[in-house]
């Protein structure tokens, strides 16, 4: 089902987008949780992590991760360090049905999460 990131994806909606590929768009969270707050996204709707599967999706995974490693060193974070999350279903609290990966930084984060 179509959530407001196909609408960022095909342009619908503004975002600030930081990086785009044939496969992939990265953009800034709009309410974000660190100084560096991105979004990666696979242009394709897949709703969540328990959606993917190694067999069909390794190469979108690998361009997610490529994306997130260059965005982290395009925003200067790569060296101190950043954190990657999915967050899957309710109690993963995921609120847009759309995968994303959260890419967070510029500050020390915690552990456990909250
Ligand atoms: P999650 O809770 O993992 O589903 O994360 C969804 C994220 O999308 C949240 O961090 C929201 O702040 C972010 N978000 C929702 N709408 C927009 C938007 N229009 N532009 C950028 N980020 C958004």
């Amino acid at each position: 089902m179509a959530t407001i990131f196909s609408k960022i994806i095909n342009k619908e909606i503004p975002a600030d987008i930081v990086f785009e590929s044939e496969t992939i768009l990265a953009f800034k969270d709009i309410n974000p949780k660190a100084p560096v707050h991105v979004l990666i996204i696979p242009k394709i709707e897949i709703p969540k992590v328990t959606d993917l599967k190694a067999s069909e999706h390794s190469l979108l995974l690998g361009d997610m991760i490529d994306a997130a490693n260059k965005i982290a060193n395009d925003m200067g974070i790569a060296e101190e360090g950043f954190r990657l999350v999915f967050n899957c279903g309710d109690n993963g609290g995921q609120e847009v049905y759309h995968l994303h990966l959260h890419l967070l930084g510029g500050r020390k984060m915690n552990w456990p999460p909250g």
